[in-house]
Formats: C-alpha cells, sequence, structure tokens
C-alpha cells in the first residue's frame, strides 16, 4: 500500500486506485492523464506488459466514459529494447485507443530519444489525431521540431523539460529556459488552432498562455502534475481546460523522491509527515 505521504503525487498502485482518483478529480471538471509508473525496460516482457497494462486501461476508461486519457514513456514500451518494437506497441496502443476514443501522450525523455519519438509519433498523428507528443525546451533542436509538427492534428504538450541535458545541445540557465519555453509557446499559438497543452505550473507562463489565447484564439489546455499546485488546477478549471498527470503504479518510489527533491517545500513537507507518524 502507498504511504500517505506518497499519496499527494501517486494515484495508488492500481488501476482501480487511478480511476477511482480521475472520478474524484473528474467531479472538479479535471481530467486526469494516467501514467503507469515504468521507464527504461532493457527485456521485451517488461514492455509488453505495460502495454498490454495500457490496453487494458483504455478499456477502463471507455466503459466508464471518464474524462481521462493516458501518457506513455517511449522507454517503458520498449524503446530501450529496439526502437521498431517501440513503434508497434506503440501503434498498438494508439490504433486500440482510437477505436475507443481514447487521447494518447507520448511523453518526452533525455535528447538520444528525441528522434526516434518523434519519428514513430508523427505518422500515427497524422493518419489517426488522438495522440500528443511532449516538446521540452530546454533542447536547442525543439523550435526545429515544432516547426516540423506544427501542423500535425492531435495535440502537442510544450514542457521546460525535465532531463539534464548535455550543454552543447541544451540551454542550462533557467532565465534562457523561460525565454525559449515563451517563445515556443508563441510559435505553437500563432501556428495551430487548437492542440496545444502548457505543461507548466509556472503562473507567468500560463498567464501568458492565456494572453496569446486571447491575441489568436488557439484553444489550448493547461496540464499540471498531481500533488502540485491543487488549489490552483481547481480555480484554473473554472475558466480553462485543465488535466492533471496522475502517475500510478507500484514502482512509484523514484517518482516520488524525484517530486519531494525538486522542491525545499516538498521536502519539508516530507520530513514533517514522516516524523509526524514516528
Ligand atoms: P518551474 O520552472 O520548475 O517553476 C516555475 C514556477 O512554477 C515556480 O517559481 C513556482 O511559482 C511554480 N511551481 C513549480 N513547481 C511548483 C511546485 N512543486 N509547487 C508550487 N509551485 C510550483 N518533462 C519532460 O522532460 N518530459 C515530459 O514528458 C514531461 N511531461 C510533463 C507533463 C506535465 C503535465 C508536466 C506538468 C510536466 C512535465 N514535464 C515533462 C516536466 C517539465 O519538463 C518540468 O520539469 C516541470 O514541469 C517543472 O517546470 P515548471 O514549468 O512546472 O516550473
Amino acid at each position: 500500500m502507498l504511504p500517505p505521504i506518497a499519496n499527494n503525487f501517486v494515484a495508488g498502485e492500481t488501476p482501480a486506485e487511478a480511476l477511482a482518483h480521475t472520478r474524484e478529480y473528474n467531479e472538479h471538471g479535471i481530467g486526469v492523464i494516467l501514467n503507469l509508473l515504468g521507464e527504461h525496460y532493457d527485456a521485451r516482457a517488461e514492455a509488453a506488459a505495460d502495454r498490454d497494462a495500457y490496453l487494458q486501461l483504455i478499456e477502463d476508461i471507455a466503459a466508464e466514459d471518464l474524462q481521462a486519457c493516458i501518457s506513455v514513456k517511449p522507454s517503458q514500451i520498449g524503446l530501450d529494447v529496439d526502437p521498431e518494437y517501440f513503434e508497434t506497441n506503440l501503434t498498438a496502443i494508439v490504433e486500440h485507443a482510437t477505436l475507443r476514443d481514447v487521447f494518447v501522450w507520448v511523453d518526452m525523455e533525455d535528447h538520444t530519444t528525441t528522434d526516434t519519438t518523434i519519428d514513430a509519433f508523427e505518422p500515427l498523428a497524422r493518419e489517426h489525431g488522438t495522440v500528443g507528443l511532449c516538446l521540452q525546451a530546454n533542447l536547442q533542436r525543439t523550435r526545429e521540431d515544432l516547426e516540423r509538427l506544427v501542423d500535425v492534428p492531435g495535440k502537442l504538450r510544450l514542457v521546460k523539460g525535465a532531463y539534464d541535458e548535455p550543454a552543447d545541445i541544451s540551454y542550462s540557465r533557467k532565465e534562457r529556459v523561460n525565454a525559449e519555453y515563451r517563445e515556443l509557446l508563441r510559435y505553437a499559438f500563432e501556428h495551430r488552432e487548437s492542440g496545444v497543452a502548457v505543461g507548466s505550473h509556472d503562473p507567468a507562463m500560463i498567464e501568458h498562455a492565456q494572453e496569446l489565447h486571447e491575441r489568436h484564439g488557439t484553444d489550448f489546455e493547461i496540464q499540471m502534475l498531481m500533488g502540485v499546485r491543487e488549489s490552483a488546477q481547481i480555480d484554473l478549471a473554472e475558466d480553462c481546460t485543465v488535466w492533471q498527470y496522475a502517475p500510478y503504479g507500484d514502482r512509484w518510489l523514484s517518482y516520488f523522491y524525484r517530486r519531494v527533491m525538486e522542491r525545499k517545500e516538498n521536502a519539508l513537507f516530507a520530513a514533517r509527515a514522516v516524523l509526524g507518524r514516528s
């Protein structure tokens, strides 16, 4: 069972708990992006197990007509095993989800995976339009990737980027990443009519997106992580489309550790909870 403190960031260990979490947030008008925790598998059996878990989750979402979709990590469905195997698994998931009217997001991992991920995503998006891709502002290449993909059906999620990347291909200064993020948002809103997802908790970036929406009329959604600025998620959902990215599954420890370590307040909160329980 999940310890209470991890409950803040992880929607349970089982699909049933993740679906219960989804129902709860749907009541607040917030859609839920479900991610089964798992990455960097080097065996086909692990990748196949998570692919099958997503296929079942798609059935569960469709059966209840929940406001929910899924987000898949490439290395979770075979990218580290063999790029073709990853493409085959992603295609199986997207085709099944399309039949059930469930949207599929593809997370973006570190820069060594970017080309393969985009190459697998683009034809699926052009064929089905029921799939979205994450693009990272901390990579210098992303402006060109966005120009390549700006007219794809489906959605594009812009994030600042979570991976430490080599200095010669990335922007490392926070101010530079923020400037690039603003610029990518501007370009996306100028060139797309819909399907822009702002994957950020940053109030300044959300305000920027709202201004761009007013100027260009582009439909957009705000995406935030479970456990981060949750009251803002509920407030924003009054006027905007808000989706919450909610991970679940028994591989929660390293995800939880990342969330706690990325912010002093989270670490203090975790420490207080642990001390309070001891
Ligand atoms: P930051 O730049 O970290 O912070 C800016 C401001 O936001 C802060 O000053 C504060 O006001 C507010 N803020 C940020 N965090 C908190 C907090 N914990 N509590 C309160 N306020 C806070 N990265 C990838 O590389 N690949 C992915 O596929 C990917 N998918 C993502 C999906 C979603 C839905 C989200 C939200 C993020 C995803 N990320 C992904 C992570 C992303 O790249 C960033 O690392 C992460 O979102 C932190 O950047 P930020 O823009 O939220 O805010």
